[in-house]
């Protein structure tokens, strides 16, 4: 018999996930009715939830797999933006919505073409990584989650339900079936983001739509990934911008205020001192190039 030394025999069997029951439902209908009666948890692209179960962090009794469920996978246009929970990152790098035009390219830089593939936007809201993408997008566009259970349907306002890290405002039982964005007519939009490899996730970034009328700025949404608990909406520095001309002063002085009550970590991606100045320069450089374009 091979003898296996103890400390790689643990390593071998943290490389799966521990032993959980497996649910597919044919409609949400179903979803829910699992949901309520047992200790489950959703899975979707399970990007994030499969090495989280690997490592242990997560032992739930079952998965309830909606990634298949067809009626949870949508784009439908009209004042508002609706799209369905299960929509695939892939699906939205390759769609340009007219007034949203901010969500493909935030897609468009969501890890690698394998993840986009795979993972939901309702699966990277829900698991809400400080560092992630959409939140930020969706929090500056002032977007609802619509959630159900099997006792009715809420909507959220995403400045509510990020709450923070890998923390967000859904009970045992509820799903997240739909994002619902306002559309933005006639704003520039821009979602950038630093990143330490290509593929990796945001040191810090960007997300801003703005909407300028002879020069000057009649609304502004600035939001940043990466540099608080979750999505920091940067309203010092919308305020130093609203009915102001974008000049280099302006400019200058919106960067300097968009750090106003962000909280950056430090770690292995950088310093909290490196992501302020990020920042800076994310918004700085952003406005410079729509200031030119006006
Ligand atoms: C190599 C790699 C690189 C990545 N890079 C990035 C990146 O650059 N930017 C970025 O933003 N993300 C990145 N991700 C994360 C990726 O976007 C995931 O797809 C996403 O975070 C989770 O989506 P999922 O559909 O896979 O969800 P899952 O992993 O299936 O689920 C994630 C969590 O959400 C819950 N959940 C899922 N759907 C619902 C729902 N409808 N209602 C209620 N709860 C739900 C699950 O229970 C779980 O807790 C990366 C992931 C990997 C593996």
């Amino acid at each position: 018999m091979v003898r296996i030394p103890f400390k790689r025999l643990f390593l071998i069997i943290k490389m799966y996930p521990p032993q959980v029951g497996y649910f597919r439902p044919e409609s949400l209908g179903e979803a829910l009715e699992f949901l309520e009666r047992e200790e489950a948890k959703v899975l979707a692209g399970g990007q994030s939830l499969i090495p989280m179960l690997k490592l242990r962090v997560l032992r739930p009794k079952y998965l309830v797999d909606i990634g298949g469920l067809k009626e949870l996978s949508y784009i439908k246009e009209g004042d508002t933006i609706s799209i369905g929970a299960t929509t695939r990152h892939f699906e939205l790098a390759s769609r340009r919505i007219r007034g949203l035009e901010i969500l493909q390219e935030a897609a468009s830089k969501v890890g690698d073409v394998q993840v986009r593939n795979v993972g939901t936007i309702g699966g990277s809201v829900c698991n809400a990584d400080p560092a992630a993408d959409y939140p930020a997008v969706l929090t500056a566009l002032d977007a609802t989650m619509k959630v159900r259970s099997k006792k009715g349907t809420r909507e959220v306002k995403a400045h509510d339900f990020f709450k923070g890290p890998f923390s967000v405002d859904l009970n045992p039982g509820e799903v997240l079936e739909e994002i619902r964005i306002p559309r933005l007519e006639g704003y520039r939009q821009t979602y950038r983001k630093v990143v330490r490899r290509a593929g990796d996730f945001a040191l810090a970034g960007l997300a801003l739509a703005i909407k300028l009328d002879s020069g000057v700025v009649k609304d502004v949404r600035i939001a940043f990934t990466g540099v608080s608990q979750g999505p920091h909406r940067a309203k010092e520095a919308e305020k130093v911008l609203r009915d102001s001309k974008l000049t280099k002063d302006v400019i200058k002085r919106a960067s300097e205020a968009s750090t106003s009550g962000a909280n950056p970590p430090s770690d292995s991606r950088g310093s909290s001192w490196y992501r302020l100045e990020v920042m800076k320069r994310l918004l700085q450089t952003s406005l410079e190039v729509m200031a030119n374009e006006s």
